[in-house]
């Protein structure tokens, strides 16, 4: 058994062990670990402080869970746009490929709660209908492998999903998406590494939500990554308690750049059912970009999107720095709120009301 299978093994994974490490009701948690998963690691558990820590906060079950009904159980209708199981084809382009139920440990806000960790909702068995579906629509040229988190695939598994798409002609490029490099770092071995290097162009897309969590294991981890050429990009959730300021993600984005990963995506979190406790106001979101761009370097900053409810896809949202744009120019603010003026050229004619702003805008 590998190191990180031991710590699988001796995660907090009963109602039990999570109440009886944080001091809880047992009661209490076994209520609501009948509705959702949970699960937390050794390395997660040991990098939290107390029942403050933003860590904390994502990872152990809260009574708030249960009270709120309002949330939906499949936010951004995935199964509407799932042609087969273990597919969401919503893109183009591109689609999202679930491999694995299980994650090390269970963030409370996860957009997929429904499914996470239940191997008849996200399941093996489904692999190999997914690979189907990939051959027969040749304008897949990216494929997105998720779950759950797919590197609690073993090695063996994990490199026959990433050899059999490799195969496939009309794929470019393969994306793995995974939350081992912060949950359980030693997940991520010399061996993996090598073995994820033979499958290039190969992209890995990790989760960090506050600073604390990328600690040495984790460097040392996302290092390994890197050294195999992976360009390693981040998602975020934009989460109330835990970063919900833009001094907590711009030491987050900056920590990232430290560890060679590239911020992505920051998201407003998503409707679910269960986790209302965790959403903050859409501006919240537009105050952490405003802190970060012109403040930091560019490359800590990543694009704020609104995974919309139904399906439509990820909507990036930008602070608004156009204060009025006509024929002879644009009238901007930059980062700092200074006022500048850009000329537009004569040359050509075009429209009195630009098609890309909304007819509301001050002219
Ligand atoms: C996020 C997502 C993708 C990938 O989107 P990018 O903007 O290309 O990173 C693809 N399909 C689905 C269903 C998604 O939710
Ligand atoms: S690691 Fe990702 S898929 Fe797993 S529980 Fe967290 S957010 Fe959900």
């Amino acid at each position: 058994m590998e190191e990180w299978q031991k710590q699988l093994r001796d995660s907090l994974r009963t109602p039990e062990e999570i109440a009886d490490r944080f001091h809880l009701n047992q009661d209490e948690v076994r209520k609501i670990c009948r509705v959702f998963q949970a699960r937390i690691t050794p390395h997660y558990a040991g990098l939290i402080k107390s029942k403050k820590d933003p860590l904390y906060r994502q990872v152990v079950p809260d009574a708030a869970e249960l009270k709120e009904n309002s949330g939906a159980n499949d936010p951004l209708s995935e199964d509407l746009d799932s042609p087969v199981p273990g597919i969401v084809h919503r893109y183009p382009d591109r689609l999202l490929f679930l491999v694995s139920p299980a994650c090390a440990s269970y963030c409370r806000f996860c957009t997929r709660k429904r499914k996470v960790g239940q191997p008849d909702k996200i399941s093996a068995r489904h692999i190999e209908g997914g690979l189907q579906y990939i051959r027969e629509h040749p304008e897949v040229r990216d494929v997105i492998v998720s779950g759950g988190d797919p590197l609690m695939m073993v090695d063996d598994k994990l490199e026959a999903v990433l050899s059999a798409l490799r195969a496939i002609p009309h794929v470019e490029i393969i994306r793995i998406g995974t939350r081992m490099p912060c949950f359980l770092p030693q997940r991520v071995t010399p061996k993996l590494a090598a073995m994820l290097k033979k499958y290039h162009p190969l992209y890995v897309n990790v989760h960090f939500n506050h600073p604390d969590e990328i600690d040495a294991e984790a460097a040392k981890a996302l290092g390994l990554l890197a050294d195999a050429g992976i360009p390693l990009g981040n998602q975020t959730v934009l989460l109330k308690g835990v970063n919900d300021s833009p001094e907590v993600m711009k030491r987050l984005m900056r920590r990232l750049l430290t560890v060679r990963v590239r911020p992505y995506y920051i998201y407003q979190a998503d409707y679910v059912r269960g986790t209302d406790h965790f959403r903050t106001t859409v501006e919240k979101g537009l105050e952490v970009m405003e802190g970060l761009r012109g403040w930091t370097s560019g490359l800590a900053v990543p694009a704020f999107v609104i995974d919309a409810p139904g399906g439509g896809g990820k909507i990036p949202l930008l602070p608004n720095y156009i204060q009025a744009i006509n024929e002879k120019e644009v009238v901007m603010r930059n980062y700092a709120g200074e006022v500048f003026v850009y000329p537009q050229t004569k040359a050509r004619k075009r429209p009195a009301v630009h098609p890309c702003l909304p007819v509301t805008s001050p002219m």
